[in-house]
């Protein structure tokens, strides 16, 4: 699969993702252990993939344009990932060396992911619940990454951002959301926005109600 991972970073390098770190963690890991079988030998297209429960592994231009946007904002330290899904994101933040924390609430997905993570013995501290509510015990956060849609910036986790942090997140509605970073300094909040993308939603306390 290592041909295919090269072919995957270079459309990667074609789309505009340049950070020669995130490229890098790219081409380190192994994507097809995320997916299901049926979906192996396609592992690496630009595609996202259903993993069961109605969710899906991010295409890897979206990983890579969100990791993109925390380096090269925030390069090291402690970062909280909330919807750990396939496992995926949180593997490629722990090629990048941070330190890493992820939430997923639905605990097939919890499970399938711990073992994947485990059998790579990738060091990620993992939860299961609202990652809308964050991990207070943990914070603060120098990045926090938001996998799912949320309907508005989620209030809980923006006051787990340590001074200097950075939260990237996808705000908008059911259809599509801005890619939106936040950044604390201070008491104050600065705010960038890029383009649209369409995640499944995020649920909970402080986003989609459970039935979305
Ligand atoms: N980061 C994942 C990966 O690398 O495979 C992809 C995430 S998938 C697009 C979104 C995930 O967010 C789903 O697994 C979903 O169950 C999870 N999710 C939605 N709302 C959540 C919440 N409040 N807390 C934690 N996880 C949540």
């Amino acid at each position: 699969m290592a041909q295919e991972r090269r072919e995957m970073v270079e459309q990667l390098k074609f789309y505009g993702i340049t950070n020669l770190r995130v490229l890098d963690a790219f081409m380190t890991v192994k994507r097809h252990l995320f997916v299901d079988e049926q979906s192996r030998p396609y592992a690496y297209d630009d595609c996202a993939w259903p993993i069961g429960y109605g969710q899906t592994i991010s295409q890897p231009f979206t990983v890579a344009f969100m990791t993109s946007l925390l380096v090269e904002r925030r390069p090291s330290g402690r970062v909280l990932e909330i919807g750990t899904g396939s496992g995926y994101q949180s593997a490629i933040l722990d090629a990048l060396g941070y330190q890493v924390f992820t939430i997923e609430r639905v605990p097939g997905l919890f499970e399938m992911a711990g073992r994947a993570l485990d059998e790579l013995g990738v060091p990620v501290a993992r939860r299961l619940g609202d990652g809308t509510l964050g991990w207070p015990e943990e914070a603060p956060f120098d990045g926090i990454i938001v996998t799912a849609a949320a309907p508005d910036q989620p209030s809980t986790l923006l006051s787990q951002l340590a001074d200097g942090g950075v939260m990237v997140v996808p705000v908008g509605d059911l259809a599509s959301q801005e890619m939106t970073v936040i950044r604390r300094v201070g008491s104050r909040f600065e705010h960038e926005v890029f383009q649209r993308f369409a995640f499944v939603p995020l649920c909970g306390r402080e986003g989609w109600p459970e039935s979305n």
